[in-house]
């Protein structure tokens, strides 16, 4: 998304909203507003209007779908890793605290989905969300664009998958258990470690890890299963056995039908970032970073199959699988093939670390 695909919203916003600085892009391009409410504090939301919002990943991406419906940009999550801090920059904003704090929201997202599903053009394809930035942000609780999106999606029957850190998601539970009726629906929580004190500092606008894995359990008691993409896993802060059985053995209890563990990758834009946090977090460990990310944004594959065998044979010491009860039939993790066993992440993916 550019801004010129964009056109100025000329809403008035309710509540505690107020213009703020529209200057930042051009006065026709936002309309920008802060909101006074404690969990809204020092975030500046950019409402735009987007003329189109089914977006096609380019052919070369090795995700495994082609379309994707992104309501925000940034996200106040506030992951330290998070890969999609470089998409800011493709807006001339901060990669660093300003992905956390400038978010933009496509308030039209709903109707013009709509609109774009109703077309004789569009195919019925799959359609990705969650995969650049969580559309469980706390944003959506204040826009509420999900709902639109999910019911215009189960309108026309067509397949979808949601990847979120939110808990935000269960207010919308009603609506996937409607769309699940009709269509395949997955859904993944991502967990990638339950080390709170970790949490707190690497993951530090997100639920904690407990409350994400409630929401696997809730979604489960429901009968909508739900896959863990366990990630990040932090090299030499997450990866010690005991860590990853831990975690492993929480996201079994949560009643996850599969586990899809995926390494810590670090892209220009997360890089810098993390390793400005590292630094001041782990000093001790920055060379070993250093030596371990030398060769680019990926670890070495000899550790990332380690890290893949040692939670594979976990989960199957747990017993994770789709076979496991409460699994649902129409319903698989977000992205994930629809095989028995837990995907195989041996190569990295580009994923957005959820
Ligand atoms: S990793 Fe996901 S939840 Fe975290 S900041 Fe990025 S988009 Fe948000």
């Amino acid at each position: 998304m550019r801004w010129e695909n964009l056109t100025v919203d000329s809403g008035e916003s309710g509540g505690h909203g107020r213009a703020a600085d529209t200057a930042l892009f051009g006065a026709d391009a936002v309309v920008s507003r802060t909101f006074d409410t404690p969990e809204f504090r020092g975030i500046t939301f950019h409402e735009v209007r987007a003329r189109s919002v089914l977006n096609r990943v380019p052919g070369a991406s090795r995700m495994p779908f082609e379309w994707t419906v992104n309501p925000y940009r940034g996200c106040s999550h506030a992951c330290v890793y998070c890969f999609a801090r470089k998409t800011h920059s493709y807006l001339d904003l901060d990669t660093g605290i300003g992905f956390d704090t400038q978010i933009v929201v496509k308030v039209n997202a709903p109707e013009v989905l709509r609109r774009q599903l109703a077309s004789r053009r569009w195919q019925g394809d799959h359609v990705a969300m969650g995969t650049n930035v969580d559309c469980y942000q706390r944003a959506e609780g204040r826009y509420r664009l999900m709902p639109g999106i999910i019911s215009a999606l189960t309108k026309h029957a067509n397949p979808f998958s949601i990847l979120t850190k939110g808990t935000l998601i269960l207010r919308d539970l009603d609506l996937l258990v409607r769309a699940a009726a009709v269509t395949d629906v997955g859904i993944s929580v991502s967990v990638g470690f339950t080390d709170t004190e970790l949490w707190r500092t690497v993951e530090p606008g997100t639920p904690a890890p407990e409350r994400r894995l409630d929401v696997v359990r809730t979604l489960g008691e429901q009968g909508i299963g739900c896959g863990v993409l366990m990630a990040p896993v932090i090299p030499f802060l997450s990866d010690d056995p005991a860590q990853l059985r831990a975690t492993v053995r929480a996201i079994a209890a949560a009643g996850a039908t599969s586990v899809t563990p995926l390494v810590l990758h670090l892209r220009p834009g997360a890089r810098e970032w993390f390793m400005a946090w590292l630094g001041r977090h782990h000093p001790h460990l920055v060379r070993r970073y250093e030596r371990l990310y030398a060769e680019g944004a990926y670890a070495p594959k000899w550790y990332q199959r380690r890290i893949t065998r040692q939670v594979h044979e976990l989960a199957q010491e747990y017993g994770i699988g789709p076979t496991r009860a409460g699994a649902a039939r129409r319903i698989r993790p977000a992205g994930a093939p629809p095989a028995a066993e837990p995907a195989d992440v041996s190569e990295p993916t580009q994923l957005t670390l959820l």
